[in-house]
């Protein structure tokens, strides 16, 4: 059988699959062919992937005022339990893709945001020496909800791409807990607590990477480097698709009323 008949069902088969589910751009959706990158070329002029001064804990981009600093407000008078975090984008410039993503079945645009988050911290990613890549855990019952973990998806997407293996047996949550988005720093921090337990006893990974769609307050990323680090890691980093805006700082004082 020569190639060109040997590749004809192939193409068939894509161009059926393109007719039924066209692609998609994986920042406004818009039924379009995306470039290389899997997003049309309006977004990708308007994008803006997190680069210049940031806090070497959470990540996030420092004001100008304090660029020369090493770690922003909220960092320098707390005690994160993780190494530093990675994150690719700032949350209000991809809310809707994030959403989309999360809870309206988009499980494609993990591809995307790999291959960005490879790109934009390559160097990073060949100096962490990371063992494994280890999602945030949904709770059994969420995940039946959802259908899909979607902090999975983005590890597996990284790992295709880099050959750090996705490791899913170590981490379980155990406790259903409220959603994040619904709590006040203060609650979050209370939430979590005994959320997660390691599975497997004989962790024996010395470099990890904790990997999940949104950095916010960074008290999931904390229980679940300081329930790591208890057991035997040694560094924990976290990688996710997009920081928050609202730093802890922040929360707190508008909770106080200060604002
Ligand atoms: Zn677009
Ligand atoms: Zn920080």
């Amino acid at each position: 059988m020569n190639r060109w008949i040997r590749a004809f069902p192939e193409a068939l088969y894509k161009r059926t699959l393109n007719a039924v589910f066209p692609p998609r751009c994986a920042i406004c959706d818009d039924c379009v062919t995306p470039d290389r990158r899997g997003i049309c070329a309006a977004c990708g002029g308007q994008l803006r992937i997190l680069r210049g001064p940031s806090c070497l804990r959470c990540g996030r981009t420092l004001p100008r005022a304090e660029a020369e600093e090493e770690y922003c407000a909220d960092c320098a008078g707390q005690n994160h339990a993780y190494d530093r975090c990675f994150s690719l984008f700032a949350y209000r410039d991809i809310a809707k893709s994030i959403y989309r993503f999360k809870y309206m079945g988009r499980q494609e645009y993990a591809a995307f945001y790999a291959e960005a988050f490879v790109r934009r911290y390559r160097r990073e990613l060949k100096s962490l020496c990371t063992d494994a890549l280890l999602p945030v855990p949904l709770s059994r019952k969420r995940r039946g909800e959802r259908g899909y973990n979607q902090a999975e998806l983005f590890a597996c997407e990284i790992a295709k791409r880099t050959g750090i293996p996705v490791r899913t047996d170590v981490l379980a949550r155990i406790r259903d807990t409220k959603p994040q988005k619904c709590l006040d720093y203060y609650e979050r921090h209370n939430n979590l607590k005994n959320a997660f337990i390691i599975k497997k006893n004989d962790v024996s990974l010395k470099s990890v990477a904790i990997v999940d769609d949104i950095y916010t307050t960074g008290s999931t990323a904390d229980a679940l480097a300081s329930l790591l680090k208890r057991n035997g890691v040694r560094s924990v980093h976290v990688f996710t698709v997009a920081t928050g805006a609202d730093t802890p700082g922040r929360i707190k004082r508008e909770r106080a009323g200060i604002s």
